[in-house]
């Protein structure tokens, strides 16, 4: 949700911005005419947000002054009187948000849901509000500035919008040719693209970031070569992209070292901070802002001289101003500087190629640079400039040391220099030339106070630690640290998207999971393109609502998307096809479940008939897409994935998302693990649907509250339903994964492979044994107590047979566990399965009996891994409610 939010804050904001003059027409027209209140008790607009601001600013602190869900809500919650307070304080919250969406027109019965079930949908509804508010507000600011953006051509269902090829503006020559036809500059309103103007190319390119230092003013350590050869950058950027990256991959094997190293990593290694600056300084007041000059600096000559100032000076403070939406990597759009004197303000998208020039002063050991939480200050200085920091002091760093109630500069400000700051236009779109006079004022004031504060705080943290300068020490340790940080590209790799996925903690089946992956991939592959960043592209919760919805038709998708991003329109036909790609993939879980839900049986009868201890038919089955044991959690890594180690959850994540055919014909030595899964399933799937969850309703639903320790105490309700339903789960799966495949293999494959099958008989006789075991250990186990009995069951379902055991037990199988007539199941007749798609699994023998493979399964099959992994899984469940009730 704050993803979301903040991404249409950001919007809006920059929608604000963007429409700057109106908002101020507006406002000034108030003013002159003071009748004319906006609203009861607002003189003007500004008034209004000042208060609403304010208001959202306490209801914000309020909300993280309650009790933190998990153990401590808990234990409040245990009072009735609490519990009472949250109640109506909930329903007020509710019925107030209820009234909000009814005034604009959107559904809003958010009060009289089932509590268990309905806050998936609650939160649906609470998104899509917030996109039709935010998009009035956006189309009501347009009007205000004079756009008119009803003038959009709406799409009619299922028109065909013609083709546009997006402008490549970033990639010098390519798209173009034949399919050039049609540009349009994206989204080219009111705010030209600072981009456009660039000398250097901006590289968004799929490769690590190179730093763009070539000269190193104060080394110690001459810049490594690479750096120094101006002929290489310019390589870089005249040669075509895919080009570029070979070339890079080249050099990025002569020069690892240099290239990701720090170029001042040598100098900040062996930097000292002298006696000085450890001792207790007498504060500096700071000049008042009205006897400051303030210099805007946008053309080299300024910039040189303002170098030249620098360099005489001690000490300066230094901050950033970046804007981040319509652009892929970010551009840092404005530079304060303020020397105890001056303030200076340099307008870095137009002195972006120069601004290294200033690596004199920034890299000078003896002058002091202050910042205020440089983090991403240095990443950004790095990334667009090529400018690095030796010797910096970060007084949020300090703020930390000095165990300062708040840690921003606003409360910096208030703290030492009583001045109230308005954080208002921190997120303001900091592209907008010319800067309005009150961005220009609020930029400057980030850095007029700093080197005040930074004197205050040396000498507080001198008094905090008795006069000792270990403190002040371990700031100017961290600082340094902080100077050491590397601007890092984001890479766009395979499993990004599992990431970003888990953060949203949404469960999707394998084919909302393929969209999803689909999408996240053609999202990335546009905004790196189009320099846009991916929240314009397509913002992540649209990319989920259309990865659930996996709408058939282009309008559907459209139909996700409010407002429509520019970007999605132009390429809805590109994103329709993605989506249907998704929809080919074979269905996991979903579909079970709502079959079930319709009372169908849900499994789908294969034309194939013939079972028996001598079929030959199943010859093949361990063609099938190995369900291992680390694969079978894996869809609850998915769901679940909070508290599991990344590499781990990624492991598994990726498991199930690649196609089964993938996974399939690389990793033989799983595939004999496969032999006895359809009779084992079927007995799974029959144990199973004796016992259905009563609680599934409630599964997927964050809503509940329970106690942290509830989820590792085997004796409680909880422990035991979370794991049961997880259990089920992973029976389901397989048993739509089995169904799926049944049924689309046997249709394809039945004309085929008559031959093979007796070359297989006596494998498959083993096989139809080793299943017949498995069976009859299942049945057995099911018997014994249900918590029990979902465990093997699962496990069985987790196709680990244990050869030796089977083959003893194989002859009590008839009796037990022949699936019963009513049940008619139907194998999957293997034998006419593709072996042509299987041909490297068929080199490899099945047929023969392979003890390490033996031994891999029995050790697999071990009860108490089993329950090990179940217990995580509970974990990861529980987690996952609470977790997401944090919402
Ligand atoms: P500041 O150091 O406060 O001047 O912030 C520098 C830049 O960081 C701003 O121009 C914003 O682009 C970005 N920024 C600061 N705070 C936030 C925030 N809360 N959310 C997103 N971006 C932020
Ligand atoms: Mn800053
Ligand atoms: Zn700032």
């Amino acid at each position: 949700m704050y993803t979301a939010t903040a991404e249409k804050m950001t919007d809006t904001f920059n929608k604000k911005d963007s429409t700057n003059s109106g908002l101020k027409n507006k406002s000034s027209n108030a003013n002159d005419e003071e009748k004319d209140e906006l609203c009861p008790g607002f003189k003007d607009v500004d008034a209004f947000v000042k208060y609403g601001l304010g208001a959202v600013l306490s209801a914000t602190k309020a909300s993280a002054g309650l009790p933190q869900a998990g153990d401590e809500f808990d234990f409040y919650r245990s009072f009735p009187g609490f519990q009472d307070f949250c109640e109506g304080q909930g329903d007020k919250l509710l019925h107030c948000m209820s009234q909000i969406m009814k005034h604009h027109g959107c559904r809003s019965h958010t009060r009289d849901q089932n509590k268990l079930t309905g806050l998936e949908e609650r939160y649906d509804l609470v998104v899509d509000s917030n996109d039709v508010i935010l998009e009035r507000a956006g189309i009501l600011l347009d009007e205000a500035d004079g756009v008119n953006r009803s003038q959009q051509p709406v799409m009619p269902a299922g028109f065909q919008p013609p083709k546009i090829v997006v402008s490549s503006w970033n990639r010098k020559g390519s798209g173009s040719g034949s399919r050039s036809e049609t540009f349009r500059l994206m989204h080219a309103k009111n705010i030209t693209r600072p981009q456009l103007k660039f000398k250097e190319k901006i590289d968004n390119s799929n490769t690590p970031f190179v730093p763009k230092i070539f000269t190193k003013p104060h080394a110690m350590k001459p810049l490594p070569s690479y750096f120094t050869s101006q002929q290489n950058r310019k390589d870089d950027q005249s040669v075509p992209s895919a080009l570029a990256d070979l070339i890079h991959q080249q050099r990025t094997q002569q020069h690892v070292e240099d290239m990701f190293a720090h170029p001042y990593q040598y100098e900040l290694d062996h930097l000292m901070i002298p006696e000085s600056l450890l001792s207790k300084p007498e504060p500096q007041m700071y000049k008042p802002l009205a006897e400051t000059t303030c210099s805007f600096i946008d053309t080299l000559e300024d910039l040189v001289a303002l170098n030249e100032k620098l360099c005489t000076s001690s000490e300066f403070a230094v901050d950033l101003e970046h804007h981040s939406y319509r652009s892929f990597l970010g551009l840092t759009c404005l530079m304060q500087i303020s020397t105890r004197e001056e303030d200076f303000i340099i307008d870095t998208l137009e002195l972006r190629s120069e601004l290294y020039i200033l690596n004199e002063a920034f890299t000078d050991p003896s002058i002091v640079k202050v910042f205020h939480g440089a983090d991403s200050d240095m990443e950004w200085l790095q990334r667009d400039f090529g400018l690095y920091v030796v010797k910096l002091f970060d007084t949020h760093q300090a703020s930390r040391a000095l165990n300062l109630a708040r840690h921003s500069l606003d409360h910096l400000l208030k703290h030492f220099c009583s001045v109230d700051s308005d954080k208002r236009f921190q997120l303001a779109d900091w592209r907008i030339r010319p800067l309005p006079e009150e961005m220009i004022q609020y930029a400057r004031s980030d850095t007029h106070y700093l080197l005040y504060i930074y004197d205050c705080m040396r000498a507080q943290l001198l008094d905090f630690n008795y006069g000792q300068p270990g403190l002040l020490q371990s700031v100017w340790n961290r600082s340094r640290d902080i100077s050491l940080k590397k601007y890092m590209k984001p890479i766009f790799t395979d499993e990004s998207y599992l990431e970003l996925q888990r953060k949203q903690k949404k469960s999707f089946n394998t084919q909302q999971l393929t969209a999803f992956r689909l999408l996240f991939a053609w999202r990335d592959k546009l905004a790196r393109q189009e320099d846009e960043s991916t929240g314009y592209v397509l913002p992540t919760h649209m990319m989920i609502k259309i990865s659930e919805e996996l709408p058939k038709e282009p309008q559907g998708i459209i139909a996700c998307c409010n407002p429509v991003p520019p970007v999605v329109r132009q390429q809805i036909n590109e994103l329709h096809l993605l989506v249907q790609q998704a929809r080919e993939v074979p269905l996991l879980k979903a579909e079970l479940a709502a079959q079930k839900q319709k009372g169908l049986t849900p499994i789908k009868k294969p034309e194939v008939t013939l079972f028996g201890p001598h079929d030959t038919s199943r010859v093949s089955e361990s063609d099938l897409p190995p369900f291992t044991p680390q694969e079978l959690p894996l869809k609850q890594g998915v769901l679940f994935s909070e508290d599991e180690d990344r590499k781990d959850s990624d492991e598994k994540i990726s498991g199930l998302v690649a196609h089964a055919k993938i996974t399939l014909f690389e990793e033989l030595e799983t595939k004999t693990d496969e032999e006895s899964l359809p009779v084992a399933h079927m007995k799974a799937r029959r144990i199973n649907e004796s016992f259905e969850n009563p609680f599934r309703m409630y599964l997927p639903t964050t809503d509940v509250h329970i106690n942290k320790n509830a989820k590792f105490d085997p004796s409680s309700k909880i422990f035991e339903i979370s794991k049961r339903w997880k259990l089920q789960s992973i029976e389901q799966q397989q048993a739509e994964l089995e169904a799926k495949r049944k049924a689309k293999t046997a249709a394809k494959q039945q004309a085929k492979k008559a031959t093979e099958e007796s070359n297989k008989a006596k494998q498959s006789y083993q096989e139809s044994l080793q299943n017949v075991a498995t069976v009859r250990q299942l049945a057995a186990d099911s018997k014994g107590g249900g918590k029990k009995r979902e465990r093997e069951q699962s496990e069985t379902g987790e196709s680990t047979p244990k050869p030796s055991k089977k083959l003893m037990k194989s002859s009590e199988k008839p009796q037990k566990d022949k699936p019963s007539p009513q049940e008619s199941f139907t194998p999957f007749d293997y034998s006419q399965s593709d072996l042509k798609v299987f041909t490297e699994v068929k080199t490899k023998d099945n047929t023969h009996f392979d003890p390490n493979r033996q031994a891999h399964s029995t050790k697999r099959q071990k009860t108490p891994k089993g329950q090990k992994s179940n217990f995580g899984a509970a974990t990861r469940s529980m987690s996952y409610l609470t977790g997401k009730s944090d919402r």
